[in-house]
């Protein structure tokens, strides 16, 4: 692991504990040359996120990235908002405890892109909670407008 303040190459491990109740390995790690003292966090990259029909599959930020990435395509949503909101799932994915059900990744992809953008937000909402008629998107339009603060 290389010195995040002198990025030398060799930095031993001083103290290795778990943490998270086991989920993590917490080091404390020295610089030889300048001595900066810090922390790493080892945890499993594996967790398994559990589909509505009880299957079961690796948690793949990538897949989650491309849903995100289709369901905003021609939306005018910054790279870097795009970004966070996957950044946000993949920390409550790693901070499972090992398994996930699909249905909370997806609304955490729904409250995000809430914020980020309607036209977004509706196309999701659409495949997420399965609309079975037209209704079920009106009602779903008028919970967002509710949920707007006026802007005057
Ligand atoms: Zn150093």
């Amino acid at each position: 692991m290389r010195c995040p303040l002198c990025t030398t190459n060799d930095t031993r491990v001083v103290d290795s504990r778990q943490a998270e109740e086991g989920r993590a390995i917490r080091r404390r790690r020295a610089c030889p040359r300048c001595g900066h003292r810090f922390t790493t966090f080892e945890r499993a990259s594996a967790v398994v996120v559990i589909k509505r029909d009880g299957r079961r599959q690796p948690f793949d930020a990538s897949k989650v990235r491309l849903g995100i990435e289709i369901t905003l395509a021609g939306r005018p949503v910054a790279q870097d908002a795009v970004d966070d909101l996957i950044a946000t799932i993949e920390r409550a994915a790693y901070s499972s405890p090992g398994s996930m059900e699909a249905d909370e990744i997806g609304s955490l992809v729904l409250e995000g892109l809430r914020d980020l953008d309607e036209v977004a937000y509706l196309r999701f909402a659409s495949v997420y909670k399965e609309f079975q008629k037209a209704a079920d998107f009106e009602k779903e339009v008028a919970t967002l407008e509710a949920l707007e603060t006026p802007t005057d």
